[in-house]
């Protein structure tokens, strides 16, 4: 029996496994060792594990060679924290290599249907730690930096972590887990040990964040407690603060929802034979839902009272609160280039929103954007059936879900129903959907962004 020894990387195995199965060395005979040496003894004991293959084997070697996507399962396999994850590995390289070189498309094989449960278990603990990590404040010499303790399944942190560099990457942060933890330092990230949960007390206001953060997403009407279990395992709640909350949100549920419905039923009174005009005055002192509060103005709409096309979009941002007119802040300069792509002129647009007030929550000196409510969009959906009773559009293009939900009706998937026209809409003989400049602008990948970017173009194009 041989004892592989090897650092417990991808690349660690990927050398001793490359090796020995270039010596023929069936599965059944190796030992794969789950002790972490250093890369010195690995070395020492490579040679000498060579010495006692090619005593106990002869000295016939094999050109290892395997398909791009083994290599791709077995890096990702790699980061599971299952004993016998070296092992089933190099059953596989083995008999992809002296057994059927197609193995990796029998999907029924033992082997492969467990790297693949492994791939997809990893895939799945990788999502969750996007989903579940809460960052705390503290001061570390001098400057902001951001902590936190999370308890994958796997050992994912240097797959996992990247997101954070890009999400976050003005920020400096450190993640984290009971066997590793990732550091950002605005530059680059590095690799380090793990820490126990009990040396991870820090104590600070982040907490309060996070919990009014998930008191105002927590839909009552949505309670499904064992999907939220399933969702949110338990076992991730001693690290996430607002499930403190939870038992009281699920006991409050019933008034919240009466109050939703109550607020549901306000919507704005609007007279569909009032002209745009009488509409900019009108609105100005809408209170159909509270959000007037909080907003500078009511952002119209704005463009010819005779444009064949009218495209809205989901609320006016920041820039657009200030200056009430729509599309004049980012998103406004993404949405010039996509319609300078299609060769559309602006100017012969109508160009307004589904809400027409600004939904933003304060943090620090900035004003963040609020995805607005079913209810929000309820109120304020009036304005946009007289804004549409007097243009009389052929088309209308609706940026975004929200967008798309006030003018379908129903909330589409913008990904499956963009790109073609739909018919059949009370509003205008044609719509079509795509993604609100914000997706955008607020997309993490840049080959998606890219990809969004040129689908806009392209489906304003197809208005043209
Ligand atoms: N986003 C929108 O949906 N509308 C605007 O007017 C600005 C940003």
């Amino acid at each position: 029996m041989i004892q592989a020894q090897f650092e417990k990387t991808f690349e660690g195995w990927r050398s001793v496994a490359r090796e020995l199965a270039s010596q023929n060395v069936p599965p059944h005979e190796i030992q794969w060792s789950d002790e972490t040496i250093s890369l010195f003894a690995h070395f020492n004991d490579l040679a000498n594990n060579s010495q006692k293959m090619n005593n106990s084997t002869g000295s016939t070697t094999s050109q290892v060679k395997v398909p791009a996507e083994f290599i791709k399962m077995a890096q990702t396999v790699s980061y599971a924290k299952d004993a016998d994850r070296w092992e089933l590995l190099y059953r596989v390289l083995y008999r992809l290599n002296f057994e059927n070189s197609n193995l990796m498309n029998i999907t029924i094989d033992a082997d492969i249907s467990r790297a693949e449960n492994l791939v997809a278990a990893i895939r799945k603990d990788i999502h969750k730690l996007h989903a579940f990590v809460r960052f705390k404040k503290l001061i570390i010499n001098g400057e902001d930096t951001y902590v936190a303790w999370h308890k994958p399944e796997h050992l994912i942190i240097k797959p996992g972590t990247s997101f954070f560099a890009r999400r976050f990457g003005d920020k400096r942060w450190s993640i984290f887990t009971p066997d590793e933890s990732a550091h950002w330092d605005l530059k680059k990230l590095t690799f380090g040990p793990g820490m126990r949960q009990n040396d991870f007390q820090i104590q600070d206001g982040w907490d309060e964040i996070w919990k009014t953060y998930y008191k105002s997403i927590f839909n009552p009407s949505r309670i499904k407690i064992k999907m939220m279990k399933s969702e949110m395992s338990p076992k991730y709640w001693s690290s996430m603060p607002e499930t403190a909350l939870i038992r009281d949100l699920i006991r409050e549920a019933p008034q919240r929802l009466q109050e939703m419905a109550k607020n549901q039923n306000q919507a704005a009174v609007v007279s569909l034979n009032k002209s745009i005009e009488e509409l900019k005055i009108d609105i100005k002192t809408c209170t159909a839902c509270p959000l007037y509060k909080d907003a500078s103005q009511a952002v119209f709409g704005t463009g010819p009272q005779d444009a064949e096309i009218m495209i809205v979009g989901e609320q006016p941002g920041d820039q657009e609160d200030l200056a009430g007119l729509p599309f004049v802040g980012p998103a406004g300069e993404i949405l010039n280039q996509a319609l300078k792509n299609a060769q559309l002129d602006r100017e012969k647009i109508y160009l307004t929103n589904a809400v027409k007030h600004f939904k933003w929550t304060r943090h620090n000196k900035m004003r963040l954007h609020q995805k607005p409510t079913g209810s929000n969009m309820h109120a304020c959906k009036p304005w946009l059936e007289a804004e549409i009773a007097q243009i009389k559009p052929k088309i209308i293009i609706a940026l975004g879900a929200t967008a798309a939900t006030a003018v379908l009706g129903r909330l589409p998937k913008i990904s499956e129903e963009r790109g073609k026209i739909i018919y059949g809409s009370p509003y205008a003989e044609k719509i079509i959907i795509s993604w609100h400049p914000s997706a955008i602008l607020r997309s993490t990948d840049p080959s998606d962004s890219q990809e969004r970017a040129q689908q806009l173009s392209s489906d304003l194009g197809l208005a043209k």
